[in-house]
């Protein structure tokens, strides 16, 4: 692989959008930084962009426009050989860097529903995507899919266990149709199994649950996330979540995916074929080795990384998922299975309640009992083909809904004890 590709990152200072960019500085024969968005971190903003000198930068706050300007000011003064890039912010400045001409392949690092528009953007403008930002697909499966049909745009799977499915599946007949799409069945492949590291509790009985801070939902034993995903990682929701998303990446119903808790993570997710052959994608828990396979795809790179030893690691081990301790995961599949704007509800619920968690307004059990309370409510105006605009309306109900049952709850008993 010879060529230079132009990346945008969106979301460039978290924590999958400076692994991006780890990568790019590692490998710059073979990828340019055309664009980035970021939120507010605007120190490693500054930096980055004295680094990489993109074309492009959006600001999500766009508060902090003038500022950003003041800094850029600066260093332009200091640094003769330094360009100014162009610079936006808010939603449309968002989607000017997500579909910005130059770039060939987005990576979506915004964490949440935020980043669906500007996925659609990137979409929209038939660029390839590395997909991180799963809360996009769980959200608006329905409207993204047939979005990339009409684009042509490719989605290449940044998670990591999405990452080990689609490399497995390389070397299958499907191989034919490279393009990911979309929710129509894969030929050959017959089950998913989602690989699992259990999360920062998975030593903790249920009794320890209910003591649950935020420092200790916070600390993932084995990988090194921003603060939404590790929390989804302890209430295994972002186990449910990555089924839903291997439902529109692959197109398998959900009687097909399964989740198998394998505290190592060095097993990234198998798929097993029509000849009853297994197949499993391995490497050490390092989110640099997906990304870089969603930059380099088809083509492989060689990198200076450690390599794996399964003699040094000496057992792998595996265990069903306890559905109990984590009811999580029922909740998603039971939204997954209900399909259209079910999905929306079930994802915006979580954000929401993760949100009142990480603000101690809440327990860490009362995150499942706030979700399924949501998608319970949402049942009977469940729409199976919503667009986008009902997508956003029932994203915007749902956070709403958790609010209330959270401040219901609180003036019941005069601070949140139990909230729904
Ligand atoms: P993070 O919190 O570390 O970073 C999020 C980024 O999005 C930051 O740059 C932030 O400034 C930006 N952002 C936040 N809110 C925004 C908004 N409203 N508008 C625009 N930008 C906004 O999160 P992360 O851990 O990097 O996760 C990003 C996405 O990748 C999530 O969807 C997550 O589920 C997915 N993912 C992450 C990992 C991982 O290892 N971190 C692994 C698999 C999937
Ligand atoms: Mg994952």
């Amino acid at each position: 692989m010879n060529i230079v590709k132009a990346i945008s990152v969106l979301g460039s200072t978290g924590s999958i959008g400076t692994q991006t960019l780890q990568i790019a500085e590692e490998f710059p024969g073979h990828f340019r930084v055309v664009a980035l968005s970021a939120g507010s971190n605007l120190s490693l903003l500054v930096q980055q962009i004295q680094r990489h000198q993109p074309e492009a930068v959006a600001l999500a706050d766009d508060s902090l426009l003038p500022e950003l300007k003041e800094r850029l000011g600066e260093v332009s003064s200091e640094e003769e050989s330094f360009k100014l890039p162009n610079l936006f912010a808010g939603p449309e400045g968002l989607n000017t860097v997500a579909s910005w001409d130059s770039a060939e392949l987005v990576v979506t690092g915004i964490v949440g529903c935020a980043g669906l528009l500007p996925t659609l953007a990137a979409i929209k403008a038939g660029k390839d995507l590395a997909l991180a930002n799963k809360e996009t697909l769980i959200a608006a499966g329905p409207v993204v899919i047939p979005e990339l049909e009409r684009t042509g745009s490719r989605l290449l799977p940044a998670d990591s266990e999405h990452s080990a499915i689609f490399q497995c599946l390389q070397g299958t007949p499907w191989q034919e149709n490279a393009r990911l799409s979309t929710g129509v069945p894969t030929p050959g492949l017959r089950r998913i199994q989602l690989t699992a590291s259990g999360g920062a509790f998975r030593d903790w009985s249920s009794e320890d649950l209910k003591n649950a801070t935020i420092e200790d939902a916070t600390s993932h034993p084995n990988w090194s996330m921003g603060r939404k995903i590790t929390v989804d990682s302890a209430t295994l929701m972002n186990k449910g979540l990555e089924v839903i998303e291997a439902h529109y990446l692959f197109g398998l119903d959900y009687d097909h995916i399964e989740i198998v808790i394998h505290p190592q993570s060095i097993i990234h997710s198998m798929i097993e074929l029509a000849d009853s052959s297994v197949l499993a994608q391995l490497g050490w828990p390092d989110m640099k080795l997906p990304i870089l396979y969603c930059l380099s795809w088809p083509n492989r790179l060689e990198t200076p990384w450690r390599r794996l030893s399964l003699a040094e690691l000496g057992q792998l081990t595996f265990q069903s998922p306890d559905t109990k301790k984590y009811p999580c995961m029922q909740i998603a599949y039971s939204a997954g299975r209900a399909g259209g704007s079910m999905t929306a509800v079930l994802n915006a619920a979580n954000e929401e309640a993760v949100s009142q968690f990480l603000q101690e307004r809440i327990h860490f059990l009362d995150i499942p009992k706030l979700i399924e309370a949501a998608c319970e409510r949402h049942k009977s105006d469940h729409n199976i083909q919503p667009d986008l605009d009902e997508v956003l309306a029932v994203d915007k109900w749902s956070r709403m809904a958790v609010k209330e049952e959270v401040s219901r709850a609180s003036n019941l008993i005069g601070k949140s004890d139990t909230a729904a």
